[in-house]
This record gives structure tokens, sequence and C-alpha cells, in this order.
């Protein structure tokens, strides 16, 4: 039974770490299982989540067998049919039976999925998903041409390093790409691009594991998504500005890049404040601010809500900046390994639509307390050679996309974003409120227009907005990066919003829906798998970042939103009304 526990704890770090699943295992003693028994299972049923996670979702078995998490799933059903031995356990165990008793219907499932890649049998198949060249998607072309779809994100941490001495050392064998598109299509050859809007920041190859390189282990480098590089960018911390706060700061990722960023412009004087409410989390968040060299600069303040802050306390007197990255839906992220691979989880589509959606809220509610109280099977970081600054960004688990869901579970997920968008709302809107404070970004790696675009909406046309003449950060005002880059807001869904407040419309919604839709900055991930997105070019998973800025203070409304349409649609939140969502 541990080998599956321990198999699916694999799976679940390399989502969250980007670890590879060889150092997860290797570096770690203490297993139950077999060391080399657990890294053939969590590496082949990564290999084989995709078409896995296909059969399972088609099936709706995660929908019924409520104790199946879905990286069990994958590592039981990957042995069901692909073990010589199947499934490791007595007939009679319960997680056994759990997956043997929709043999047939997955079978069928599986059969479907073989036959939508173009596979004649299942050794074919098999040969496709071990030549790592070889695009294993629906969508994926099966020409031996095909490319994966996402690079390795690298971000040179310029405390410790230069983009230069990384050129000359860990990437000097590396050839040079000039495009994105080009560093994933060589199999396992090296290919470097560097990036053309975020400083200091790489696509490699997706098959080369970087995390057994000494730049890596030393913190000089980062694995860290183009798009999650975006708000400490766009926030652009100067070199005369004050201290920023990172509100929601673990594992740390946009905290060490806050800290680059005002290291790069010789700012000694200015100090990154970070809070993290959750304790493990904290932890992580120290070690990695250690480990990236920011100790000097970062001051972690562990398990610290960042609503508890009072803003007009004196030490936040000199706080000009504020980064807020929520937890969110995380429907924007993409699982992948240190060493290439894609860990694909099955959702909980069910054909028993009734049982789905209970079972996807109960499913939710465990995989979260899976992931603050890791059991002893499934360790949150079992790898302790390993940086911490490759710790995934993101504590949640995605949501169901409503899309593929019964009518009750669109139902949930609905009230799911509410609560989600509430509780973000009402962290922006205490970032709003620091005295000194004259730039914000916000950001959550859900592609969801409610946790996106409505939130800045909503927070512009809240009280403490107006009264203290916050707005939208503008196109033109951005930084060269972002203000290059081509994926924006959803204008005509800020419009319709717009329209609902003004009842009908005001003469300039239209215009202040695009000047904020073109503030807003949006990546999409790429979904070939569901048929539903279009291919991203940048090779990022699912983002969204906005700046708010203000020039005035005190009351001063001037150049606000809110102050340019007069009085009407002012959103007042319910200060009392608690998010019920993952953190408890
Ligand atoms: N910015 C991080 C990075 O780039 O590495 C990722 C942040 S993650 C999306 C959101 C984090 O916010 C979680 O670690 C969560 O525990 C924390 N959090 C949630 N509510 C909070 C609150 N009220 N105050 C402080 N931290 C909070």
């Amino acid at each position: 039974m541990s080998l599956y526990h321990e198999a699916a704890g694999i799976l679940q770090a390399v989502r969250r770490e980007q670890a590879s699943v060889k150092s997860l295992v290797f570096s770690k003693k203490g297993w139950k299982s077999d060391p080399k028994t657990l890294f053939a299972l969590s590496t082949e049923a990564a290999k084989w989540s995709d078409v896995l996670s296909e059969a399972l979702e088609k099936s709706g078995i995660l929908g019924v067998e409520k104790q199946l998490t879905p990286e069990l799933a994958l590592v039981l059903t990957h042995d069901l049919f692909l073990s010589k031995k199947g499934i490791a356990l007595p007939a009679s165990h319960g997680l056994y039976t759990s997956v043997s008793k929709h043999k047939v219907r997955l079978s069928a499932e599986l059969t479907k999925a073989r036959l939508r890649r173009g596979c004649a049998s299942l050794d074919q198949l098999r040969a496709k998903i071990d030549d790592p060249s070889s695009n294993i998607s629906a969508d994926g072309e099966s020409n031996g041409t095909a490319v994966a779809k996402y690079p390795r994100w690298v971000r040179i941490n310029t405390i410790k390093t230069s983009l230069q001495s990384q050129l000359d050392t860990t990437f000097a064998d590396y050839s040079r790409s000039s495009t994105v598109r080009g560093t994933l299509s060589g199999g396992n050859e090296k290919r470097l691009h560097i990036d053309k809007h975020i400083p200091n920041l790489l696509a490699i190859s997706p098959n080369i594991d970087l995390t057994t390189t000494k730049a890596y282990k030393s913190g000089q480098i980062i694995l860290q998504d183009k798009a999650s590089c975006f708000p400490a960018y766009l926030l652009n911390p100067g070199s005369s500005e004050g201290d920023v706060i990172d509100a929601c700061a673990a594992p740390g990722n946009k905290t060490t890049h806050l800290a680059a960023i005002l290291a790069e412009k010789d700012n000694q004087n200015a100090k990154v404040i970070a809070c993290e409410k959750n304790d493990l989390r904290s932890q992580t968040l120290a070690k990695m601010t250690k480990l990236a060299g920011g100790e000097k600069s970062i001051t972690v303040k562990a398990k610290q809500d960042f609503m508890r802050l009072d803003p007009s306390a004196k030490e936040f007197r000199n706080v000009t900046a504020l980064l807020l990255d929520p937890s969110c839906s995380g429907s924007g992220i993409v699982g992948r390994d240190g060493g290439g691979l894609t860990v694909h989880l099955p959702t909980s589509t069910s054909t028993d639509k009734g049982k789905s959606s209970s079972a996807t809220s109960s499913r939710g509610k465990k995989r979260k307390r899976q992931t603050d109280k890791p059991s002893p099977q499934q360790p949150t970081n079992p790898v302790t050679t390993i940086p911490t600054s490759a710790l995934e960004e993101q504590e949640e688990q995605p949501l169901e996309e409503p899309e593929s869901t019964s009518n009750s579970t669109t139902t949930t997920l609905q009230t799911r974003l509410t609560n989600l968008s509430t509780f973000q709302l009402r962290l922006l809107q205490h970032a709003m409120l620091f005295p000194s404070a004259r730039k914000i970004s916000y950001s959550t790696c859900s592609v969801h227009f409610q946790e996106n675009e409505n939130v800045v909406l909503r927070a512009l046309r809240s009280p403490v907005a107006r009264e203290r003449g916050w707005r939208v950060l503008r196109r033109e005002e951005q930084v060269d990066g972002m203000r290059r880059w081509g994926r924006r807001g959803w204008r005509g869904e800020c419009e319709r919003f717009l329209r609902e407040e003004e009842g009908g419309g005001g003469g300039n919604v239209g215009a202040l829906a695009e000047e904020v839709a073109e503030g807003c900055i949006r990546c999409e991930k790429e979904d070939g798998r569901r048929g539903e997105g279009t291919r991203d070019e940048e090779g990022t998973m699912g983002f969204f970042v906005a700046g708010f800025v203000r020039e005035g203070g005190g009351d001063d409304d001037r150049g606000s939103i809110a102050g340019r349409e007069g009085n009407g649609g002012g959103m007042e939140e319910d200060d009392d009304e608690e998010w019920e969502g993952f953190d408890d």
C-alpha cells in the first residue's frame, strides 16, 4: 500500500516543486517501499499521465471512488494496465478494488485514448510515449516532428550571479535559439533562448534536468515560469523607492525576484517585507530566502496574516509598493518536473453527474489537508538537497473545468470562485490602505475572469480606491517588456461588467473597459488535451497580472477611473464576510 501512497506523493511533489522524480526519490532515505520500484512507478505513471488521466476522466471513476486522489488513481491505473505484475496489492484491498471494479470501462476509455493518438496497438503507444521528442497529446502529430509544449524557464538570480556568468558556465555548451519554440524541438539537445520580455530569464529545452546542477543547488538559478516573473517586473521597484511588501509570499519566487531587482538597481535602503500566513510554507519561504542570498534585503514575517498588518504602523511608513499574489483556483497551472516530465492529473468529470459534484468538493478539501499537513507517506518537501527555490508557487489544486462538468459541479465551481474572488478583493483593498503606497501588482495563476479582471474592476470601484486615488497602471506606462506583451485583459467581459454596474452603461464605459483591459496582462496555458486552448507561442502557464498606481495621497482621487466616472457603481464589500476556502 505504501508504494502507491508514496508514488502519489512523488507525483504531487513533482507538480508542486518542479523537482525531478529522480532527485525526489533518491535524495531521501526512509521510504517504506523499494526506492527503485518507487522511481520506476512514479516515472512511468508521469509519462503515461496524459493518456491515463484522459481515460480516468472519461470513465468518471473519480466522481464515484472518493478515496482516490487523482495521483493515486494514476499510479493504480498505471499498474492495473501497464505493469506486468498488475497492482501490487491483495485483490481484496480497498485500493485494488477501487480501480479494478472499473476495469472494463477504463479499458474501453484507454483504447479510445490510444486510437485518438493514432496508435494501432499498445506497443505503438508505448514507443511513442518512450520517445521524448514525441508529442503524446490528443492534439499531437504522430510523425516524429512534433514538439513538446513548454520550455523549462530559468530565472538567473542576480543576487548571486549574472546572466553572462551563467551563459559562460552552466549553459556554456547550449546552442542558442532565437525563438522559444526553437528550444522545444531538439529532443535531448541542449538549446537555450534568452527571453525578450523579462531580463535575466532563459528558456531551455524541456528534457534537461537542471536540478542536479551546482547553479541550481546553490540558488544561482531558479526554476520559475516566465509568467510568474511578470508581477515583480511589472511592479518595477526603483532605485530610490521605499520598502516593498510581498503580501502572500511563500514559497518566495516573487519575493526573491523583487530582492534581485532592488539589488540590480543598487537600492540598498529598501527591503522586501514578505508575509506568509501558513506555518509550513513560511519555513519554505525562509529557506528559499536564505538559499537565494536574500537574507539582508528580505524580512520574512512568518505565520503572518497580511490582513492583520496595521497599514498605519510605523514599520510600514516607508512601504511604497506591494506585490499581491494571493491564493487562487490555480486553473492556469501546468505540472512539470525538473527533468522535463509533465504530470497531467485527471479531473473528476463523471458520467454519474449526481455524485460528481459531491465527490469533487470533498476531494478538494481532502487534497488541501494533504497539502498543508502531509501524511508520513506524502512528504511536503522530501528532498533536503533540492533548493526550495524550485517549489511550485501555488498551494491549491486546480479546480474542475466548468465546461466539462455537470450543472451541480459548475455551481460548485462558481461558489468557489465567488469565495476566492471575495477573499482576493479584500486583500487588494487592504493593500490599498498603506499610506505611502504608490504601486501595487495583483496577480493570480488563474484563467478565470472572476478572479482576475473582475477583482481589478471591483477594487477600482471600491471606496478605498476612490478615496485614495488608485487607478489601473495603463499599458503605455508599463515597463518595456510588459508594454510589449501582446495578450491583454478581456475587454468584452470588462465592458459587460461595467455596463451591468451602470445599469445600461454611461458614455465612457467602452473607453474605461479598454483602459482596464489593456492595462491587464494575461498568459494562456495551452491545453490541447481538451482542445480548448490556442497554442501559446510563449510557452507559459495560465496567468494574470495587473498594476495599480496612484499619484496623490489621502482623499486625492485625481486620475482614478472612479474619479472620472462620477459617483455611480461603488461596491461596498462586507468586511465581516470570511473566505471559506482552502486555508482552514
Ligand atoms: N507569491 C508566491 C511565489 O511566487 O512564490 C506564491 C504565493 S501562493 C499563490 C499564495 C500564498 O499566500 C500561499 O502560500 C498562502 O498560504 C498565502 N496566503 C493566503 N492568504 C494569506 C494571508 N491572508 N496572508 C498572508 N499569506 C496568505
